[in-house]
């Protein structure tokens, strides 16, 4: 039985051995840099308003900037600063040497319009690979600096030796931030990429023909052992919450519903990303578990940029 059990279950890829890895060798260039040219990178997150999940995600950011020796700096913005109050902030970051990486966390108050912010920071700095120069050059098959979700599970396949070249990649998901640059990354390692979306007809079909299977979509387990093909890597991007127990029931299978029972009981939800975790398990040959798979990667990825920009940006090879 248990024989049986470990054959149908795959390989969970973890993000936080690989994540471990990136910024180990992102603290090594830091050092280098100093050493060598004097300097060491500079981060700037600036954040607007009161935004909790914001708060969160820019305190883990300066302090990984910390950890690895970048000088990182947080600017905290009132919740009722103007558009051109942030384009004359964005302006003097844009024009400050020190500063390497510049990011805005989304998202930005409504009197703010998110597309003119992220086109005023310059390229070079754009560390969080949105502005249109950067999505142009990846899909022109530039060196530039990718969004850090889609760059991070590239380095999770990669680090795990799983084959990109030749192979069928299926993304569910097409937005900006993920779904796009995923596809434009995985073409540049040479897989042949589908991109679906919710429009897409036929969905289980396409997807059953994924050696590599990205999930990037919003709905808690919505990919099912039906969309996954037998032996595929399947990528998991989603991250929601989770609180109702029955659901909770068909998401996980013995080894960890207790604990995500538990969790739901003492937090009120539990993470979940937008694959059923049981059948993928049952049918992947690898899987990204949520948490602890491709979201350990973004910030690490963050600072791998921060680092890149500097040296791009001072031309350092
Ligand atoms: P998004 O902007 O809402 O895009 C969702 C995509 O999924 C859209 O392209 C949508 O299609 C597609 N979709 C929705 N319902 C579908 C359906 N029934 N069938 C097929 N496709 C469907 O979301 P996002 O920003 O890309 O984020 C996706 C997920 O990744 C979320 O769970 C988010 O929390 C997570 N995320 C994680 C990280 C991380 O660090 N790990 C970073 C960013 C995002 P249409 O375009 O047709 O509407």
């Amino acid at each position: 039985m248990i024989a049986e059990t470990m054959k149908n279950s795959a390989r969970i890829l973890s993000g936080a051995a690989i994540a471990e890895v990136v910024k180990a060798e992102v603290a090594e260039t830091v050092k280098l840099l100093e050493k060598n040219h004097g300097f060491r990178p500079g981060l700037t997150v600036v954040r607007v308003g009161e935004n909790q999940a914001s708060a969160v995600y820019v305190g883990s950011k300066v302090k990984t900037s910390a950890e690895l020796g970048i000088v990182s700096e947080h600017r905290h913005l009132p919740a009722e600063t103007s558009q051109a109050e942030l384009l004359q902030i964005i302006e003097e970051l844009n024009l400050r040497d020190d500063v390497d990486g510049i990011l805005v966390q989304l998202p930005l108050p409504e009197q703010i319009d998110e597309n003119v912010i992220l086109e005023r920071i310059n390229p070079e700095k754009d560390v969080d690979g949105f502005h249109p120069v950067n999505v142009g050059r990846l899909s022109q098959g530039q060196k530039s600096l990718a969004p850090c979700t889609p760059a991070g599970v590239i380095e999770i396949l990669k680090r795990s030796n799983i084959e990109i070249a030749g192979k069928h990649a299926v993304i569910v998901g097409r937005s900006n931030i993920v779904g796009k640059p995923m596809a434009m990354l995985l073409l540049q390692e040479n897989a042949t990429v589908t991109i679906c979306h919710s429009r897409t007809t036929n969905l289980a079909e396409i997807t059953n023909q994924a050696a590599i299977l990205v999930a990037a979509i919003g709905r808690a387990g919505f990919v099912r052992g039906e969309h996954i093909k037998e032996g595929a890597t399947v990528i998991d991007v989603g991250i929601n919450n989770v609180s109702d127990v029955e659901f909770a029931k068909e998401l996980f299978d013995e080894t960890e519903l207790e604990k995500r029972l538990n969790t739901i009981e003492k937090r009120g939800f539990t993470l979940v990303g937008d694959v059923n975790p049981k059948e993928a398990k049952a049918k992947a040959a690898n899987f990204t578990p949520v948490p602890g798979g491709v979201g350990l990667l973004t910030v690490a990825m963050l600072m791998k940029n921060t680092v890149d920009a500097a040296k791009m940006r001072r031309k350092i090879s």
